[in-house]
């Protein structure tokens, strides 16, 4: 870690600690201690259960009168999270958003379709805030009305579309299905960043005709924008101008060998509303060694691979739902339903799987069966004892499904 690096996030620390919530959770904490990146990694985390403690104003560390708009995060349960921003920080989020814009090649001739929505979350926003900062044309769509989305993106003109992957696949299917493509003028797509596969890629990037960017960002930390992946595709650039990044296995909590896949951990810099030291994000990634041959300077993560909260390790292979869902994409028999349990047993793990299938019980679903733990052996290096089930008989729940089961622990 360079002095620089380490001057900025001793400041960002001090600073974070005028808030309430870090006169808490830091309350151990002696600043001047920290003399090297052996001391920082250290620090606790901050993670977003703690977050919702601070409910509503906890993280706010400067006076009220700096404070100009508070962004929020749902979550899937409970309170919500409440970010207040400073002007220095809207101001920093546009910036870096604007960034993003030129390294997907956006200029100022650019008309550019947002359809992320506006309001407390920080999504649609920053698209904008960013796209005027450029000097581009926003349209700021908001979701929805797909009818209205079509002609103005038509009358418009649109040039660049703003999108998740899904509404962007919607919007991609009725283009096609109307036969309006070709008064369409879409060049490029700005994606936010869930994980969305290559096949759900080729088709929005074939269908719109357009080149797809993976935006990265989460509310916590200013929102959408803080990285983007270049013209080389491969991986996001991250503005470490104004973060800090760590990858940890989630775990242990201790950073990962460079270049091996764990979870990313950010601090923020110069944030003064909401700074966050080490806050744990639960997106899965790797860092990109090396200097990217698009020339920018700034270091690399991959695409992210999921969420760490559904990831587990056997027999020291990491397996992601991710993987187990595209492996069982590609048999033929096999529904899109799975169960994974994870048992320790006699002093070894043992992986069942179960499947849903449609074949017969008895002789074809044990050939299935043997297909399976083929496959997985193959691709993910397992060796799982496979299940068949007939069809209906996983339990299914209405959030969002529980796949791995880890007995283990
Ligand atoms: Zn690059």
């Amino acid at each position: 870690m360079e002095t620089v690096t380490l001057d900025l996030i001793k400041n960002s620390i001090r600073h974070a600690m005028k808030s309430s919530f870090y006169q808490h959770h830091f309350a151990q904490i002696n600043v001047e201690d920290i003399k090297s990146k052996d001391d920082f990694i250290k620090l606790p985390f901050t993670d977003k259960e703690d977050l919702r403690d601070a409910y509503p104003l906890g993280l706010q560390a400067v006076p009220d009168e700096k404070i100009v708009r508070i962004h929020s995060s749902s979550g899937t349960t409970g309170t919500p999270v409440i970010i207040p921003y400073t002007k220095r920080d809207v101001d920093d989020w546009a910036t870096m958003f604007k960034r993003c814009y030129e390294t997907a090649g956006c200029t100022k001739q650019d008309r550019i379709h947002i359809t992320p929505g506006y309001g407390l979350w920080t999504a649609g926003i920053g698209f904008q805030a960013g796209a005027e900062l450029l000097g581009a044309l926003a349209i700021p769509m908001g979701p929805g009305n797909t009818d209205k989305q079509i002609k103005m993106m038509i009358d418009l003109q649109s040039t660049v579309i703003c999108a998740t992957s899904s509404y962007a696949l919607l919007l991609a299917e009725e283009i096609e299905k109307r036969g309006v493509r070709d008064k369409i003028h879409l060049k490029k797509g700005v994606i936010g960043s869930e994980r969305w596969g290559e096949k759900m890629r080729k088709r929005i990037a074939g269908e719109l005709g357009v080149e797809l960017y993976d935006i990265y960002g989460l509310t916590e930390i200013y929102g959408p924008g803080i990285g983007i992946n270049c013209q080389l595709q491969d991986a996001m650039h991250m503005w470490t101008d104004y973060l800090y990044c760590e990858i940890i296995d989630p775990k242990t909590g201790m950073l990962v060998p460079d270049g091996e896949t764990g979870e990313l951990v950010i601090t923020t810099l110069v944030k003064e509303g909401a700074p966050l030291i080490r806050y744990r994000t639960h997106d899965l990634t790797k860092f990109v060694p090396g200097k990217c041959e698009c020339g920018l300077n700034y270091p690399r993560i991959a695409t992210l691979i999921g969420r760490s909260d559904d990831m587990v390790k056997v027999h020291g292979v990491i397996l992601y739902p991710s993987r187990v869902d595209e492996l069982l994409a590609t048999i033929d028999g096999v529904s899109s339903e799975y169960q994974i349990m994870i048992d320790h047993l006699n002093g070894k793990d043992i992986l069942t799987l179960f499947f849903e299938t449609k074949v017969e019980m008895g002789e074809l679903s044990h050939k299935l069966e043997k297909t399976v733990e083929h496959e997985f052996k193959q691709k993910i290096g397992l060796t799982p004892k496979a299940k068949a089930v007939g069809m209906g008989e996983l339990p299914r729940s209405e959030k969002k499904s529980t796949r791995v089961f880890d007995n283990r622990y």
